[in-house]
């Protein structure tokens, strides 16, 4: 196993994609479970607090340590399995994302949850909940893990499939590979009824996988990963449609969504149903228009889907969807459709280059970033979204919305040219997150809350029920060294 103290090596640790800087006085760079056990009880012996991280692609602070050792699981990396029959893969925690496509995709079958940046490792995903464009059809990471094996804080090891073990109401009990038993009890908080990543899912008689799927490092260290696959699908439709009006915009994503969601009810394939449902607004367009010469000067909201189709459907399937484009006054002729699997990449590229740009927008500006990753049930969805960017628009500082608008849940990214602006970006950003709990959303949709977001989490689900974390993180960490300051303040556990 490597270890890191050299100061300039440590360094590459010590910041995420959200620009969060830390500190730590070693890195550890485990080659196995039982390295990462080792580290773990010589921790907890000592009471010295320990960090994981994946590939740092985060964007909460959550991968980055404040104190202490950091463990890498860098070298994780294996694909332990690939059943092709049962459909399943058993993985490493630091396959990246996108190596694992690759893989399954050449296999002939298929891993729905695909966030934007793709170079971030699996056990980053479950630990996060990661979900992306396709999760508007197929859910988040969480509904493809069948079962885990974790390293708790204490050393000792966890085996817990999906299936076998419930919580009998908010009565919960988790017995270690060794034999120890683990009694804890579900905190009661109402989680939102969106797709949803803050704090720990919660949930009376739930399986007790899920407690560690979006629980962000602070229960144990995942060391494997059984995920279930899906066949591939024969081909995709990919589209970006250009809107002269946002108002248009917004009335063809409420179609196609209300459209999609009956399709899927339905088991419909011949008609609308996209796997993905992405918008992009004016300022997004115009923030990249260099990068992207093809986007019309005129546009001033841009939306891209993708359906799954085959030879039989493909031709009924487009027709549907060029009528849809002309009815809401989209200019089919300006609309970018991909004729094959190149095309189909660089509008993934599209999407991903806005992410980006915004990452290297706060690196250059040396901030940390400010942006929304709510999500607010669809009924109320077009009435946050026409507030949400009021408050940026009356303070005057520069924003692009972005996001995946088929989950109702926008990333609103807030551009301060200054610390000024930056504090006002941090009230609006408060704001933003207090009208998505009034309207029943949640404050974090994907991205989880790390050591950025715990004080609007503080807000969604109040003080008792972030006591009530606190108190069955204890049961798992009782020494209190595992990812600290993740989901809640360290000044919690001493509370609980
Ligand atoms: C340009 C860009 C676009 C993005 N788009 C999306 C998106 O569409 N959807 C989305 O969900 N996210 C998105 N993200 C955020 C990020 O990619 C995800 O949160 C991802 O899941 C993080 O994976 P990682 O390997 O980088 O984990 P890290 O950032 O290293 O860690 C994230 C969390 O996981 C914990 N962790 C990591 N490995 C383990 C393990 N083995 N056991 C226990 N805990 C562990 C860490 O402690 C930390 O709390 C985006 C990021 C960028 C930079």
């Amino acid at each position: 196993m490597i270890t890191k103290t050299n100061h300039e090596e440590i360094q590459n640790y010590l910041n995420d994609a959200s620009n969060f800087h830390g500190t730590c006085e070693k890195v550890f760079i485990p080659e196995t479970e039982n390295e990462v056990a080792e580290i773990l009880k010589k921790a907890n012996e000592k009471k010295i607090n320990v960090t994981v991280c994946g590939n740092r692609t985060g964007l909460t602070g959550s991968s980055i340590p404040q104190t202490g050792w950091l463990i890498s699981t860098e070298k994780l990396n294996r694909i332990v399995e690939i059943n092709r029959n049962e459909k399943y893969a058993v993985v490493e925690p630091a396959i990246i994302l996108s190596d694992l496509q690759e893989e399954v995709t050449s296999q002939d079958l298929y891993y729905p949850p695909d966030p934007t940046e793709t170079n971030c490792f699996i056990g980053g995903n479950v630990a996060t909940n990661s979900s992306g464009a396709k999760s508007f059809k197929y859910g988040p990471t969480r509904d493809y893990v069948l079962g885990l094996k974790i390293i708790l804080p204490n050393g000792e090891k966890l085996t817990i499939q999906r299936g076998l073990f419930f919580a009998n109401g908010n009565k919960a009990q988790i017995i270690s590979d060794e034999k120890n038993i683990y009694n804890f009890e579900i905190p009661d908080c109402n989680m939102p009824q969106t797709k949803h990543a803050a704090g720990y899912f919660c949930k009376p008689n739930m399986d007790l996988i899920d407690l560690f799927i979006g629980s962000e490092g602070t229960l144990g260290i995942i060391t494997e990963i059984k995920l279930k696959l899906l066949d591939k699908p024969e081909n995709i439709l990919s589209c970006v449609v250009f809107f002269d009006s946002e108002t248009d915009a917004l009335s063809f994503l409420t179609e196609v969504r209300n459209k999609s969601l009956k399709s899927k009810k339905e088991k419909q394939t011949v008609k609308i149903g996209a796997r993905g449902l992405e918008f992009f607004d004016y300022y997004s367009l115009k923030f990249m228009s260099k990068d992207f010469s093809k986007i019309p000067e005129s546009a001033k909201a841009a939306i891209w889907f993708e359906q799954e189709i085959n030879s039989e459907n493909e031709e009924t399937v487009l027709n549907e969807w060029l009528k849809l484009i002309e009815e809401f006054n989209a200019d089919v002729e300006s609309a970018w459709i991909a004729a094959n699997e190149k095309d189909r990449l660089e509008f993934k590229d599209f999407r991903h280059t806005i992410s980006l740009k915004v990452v290297d927008y706060v690196a250059q500006q040396k901030i940390t970033k400010t942006a929304t990753d709510t999500a607010v049930p669809h009924n109320h969805f077009i009435e946050f979204y026409k507030c949400a960017k009021q408050f940026p628009e009356t303070a005057g500082i520069d924003y692009i919305v972005y996001g995946h608008f088929g989950d109702s849940h926008i990333h609103l990214n807030m551009l301060p040219k200054n610390d000024k602006e930056l504090k006002k970006a941090k009230e609006i950003y408060g704001r933003i997150c207090e009208l998505a709990v009034s309207m029943g959303g949640t404050i974090s949709a994907e991205h989880g809350i790390g050591k950025l977001k715990r004080n609007y989490l503080l807000k969604m689900y109040g003080e008792k029920n972030i006591i009530k974390m606190a108190r069955l993180k204890k049961v798992l960490d009782p020494n209190c060294i595992l990812c600290i300051n993740n989901i809640f303040d360290e000044k919690y556990l001493n509370e609980a």
